[in-house]
């Protein structure tokens, strides 16, 4: 139990953290080109805020969700999805009477209690967005736009960008009762999770992932068929929106998304290297999940998007990330007296923001220049007796292996001038 996390959680051990830390500036960086700030949310929220967010139908809230009392006998649950605490923070620091829309994006942990395997964890992670205040279809392919831009930006390929349209609750109370009325002829080609959701939310089986039930689809009625004016036209913007900035797109009836707060346009982004956790970024539109929250009648737009998966995705595409190394100069000691000098030249070069590591295991100088090789110093410094008595130091040039004495100030310089023109 000590040395063993609990069961779905993973640690990122430094040298993937170093490609979390590019993955965060990257998206960043994207969201402020589309116009969205950050927010974050806590950890934390009350249980019923996800009961109404998410919706007590879906599996999240029926199976999935890290609920506990607190000492103070409140009913808290560690946040299943990002949405949620988005919009109760819309709601609590009143940021509907902003300029609209809001427009915001987030990276966050989630926790499910879901059964662990190859890109589904307990404690997951998400790059997200929300944008709030506005029902423009433009807004739907904005959305959507900056999910396949950062990840084509990251060098992803053969994603796979699919929509669909679940209507809003008018058209879809009407669908819900055909798409019932159709699987209760066929109720016992249905697996048992479905069976139950037959009654309460019978759009979920349209996205069952088990073998009978995808069959039983066959000849299912479609939402598309059956939107109302309003959502149709809605539709065909988003579509003709993307098609007008260059992407592509296939539309699959039966993503319904998780979530019950879902109107209008539902997507999904694939990446078929991923297996059965496939889908990369999933969102939609959530025109009444703020109203549903206790908010004014707010139309709201959103994806999240799975960061474990996103780099699995990366690595089964053989995508490598240049990734900055921990040190560009390490300093190498032969002796008690150049270690003491050492240590003071290298707080010197730290403070002139060049990143510089030494020897403390007092190994000999062979095993340093191994180890500044092993993390790829682009220089290293040699202080022994006799530089020590010229007060200079050796500066090796590890890529070109080329090596020279200079004095400390003007090594400073030389190195911080050639690491700007390595970096530009
Ligand atoms: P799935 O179909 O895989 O169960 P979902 O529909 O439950 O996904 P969302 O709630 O839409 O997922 O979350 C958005 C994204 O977050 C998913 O597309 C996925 O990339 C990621 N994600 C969701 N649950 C997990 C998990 N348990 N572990 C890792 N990533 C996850
Ligand atoms: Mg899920």
């Amino acid at each position: 139990m000590l040395t063993k996390g609990p069961r779905g959680t993973k640690d990122v051990l430094p040298e993937e953290v170093r490609i979390w830390v590019h993955l965060e500036n990257e998206f960043r960086k994207v969201c402020a080109n589309f116009g969205y700030e950050e927010i974050r949310t806590p950890t934390f929220e009350h249980t019923e805020l996800f009961q109404r967010g998410v919706g007590e139908t879906t599996d999240i809230v029926e199976k999935e969700m890290y609920t506990f009392i607190d000492k103070g006998g409140r009913s808290i649950t560690l946040k299943p999805e990002g949405t949620a605490p988005v919009v109760r923070a819309y709601l609590e620091h009143n940021l509907y009477s902003k300029p609209q829309p809001v427009k915001l994006f987030y990276i966050t942990p989630g926790f499910r209690y879901e059964r662990p395997q190859a890109g589904r964890l307990r404690e997951f992670h998400q790059f997200g967005i929300e944008v709030f205040g506005a029902d423009s279809p433009a807004v739907d392919a904005e959305v959507i736009s900056l999910a396949m831009f950062f990840l084509e930006e990251l060098g992803l390929k053969n994603l796979e960008l699919t929509l669909n349209s679940i209507g809003c609750p008018t058209c879809r109370q009407q669908y819900r009762d055909k798409i019932q009325l159709f699987f209760k002829n066929k109720i016992e080609e249905l697996c048992e999770t479905c069976k139950s959701r037959l009654d309460r939310n019978p759009m979920r089986i349209l996205d069952c992932k088990n073998k009978n039930c995808k069959s039983a689809l066959q000849g299912a009625p479609k939402m598309l068929d059956n939107l109302c004016e309003e959502c149709k036209e809605h539709f065909e913007l988003v579509q003709e929106r993307l098609k007008d900035i260059g992407y592509s797109f296939e539309i699959n009836p039966n993503i319904v998304r998780g979530l019950d707060y879902y109107t209008k346009t539902v997507f999904e982004i694939i990446s078929n290297e991923l297996g059965a956790q496939n889908t990369i970024c999933g969102g939609g539109r959530y025109d009444g999940l703020i109203e549903e929250c206790g908010g004014p009648s707010t139309p709201g737009i959103g994806f999240g998007m799975g960061i474990e998966r996103l780099i699995l995705t990366l690595e089964s595409q053989g995508i490598d990330i240049q990734l900055p190394n921990p040190f560009d100069v390490f300093i190498a000691t032969i002796g008690a007296d150049a270690e003491r000098e050492a240590f003071k030249i290298l707080y010197r070069l730290r403070k002139s923001g060049i990143s510089a590591d030494m020897d403390y295991l007092g190994r000999s100088i062979k095993s340093q220049m191994k180890y500044a090789d092993k993390y790829n110093a682009k220089y290293t410094l040699i202080l022994g007796d006799d530089e020590l008595k010229q007060g200079l130091i050796t500066v090796k040039n590890m890529t070109t292996g080329s090596q020279g004495k200079k004095g400390l100030d003007e090594l400073i310089e030389y190195i911080k001038g050639n690491l700007e023109k390595q970096k530009s």
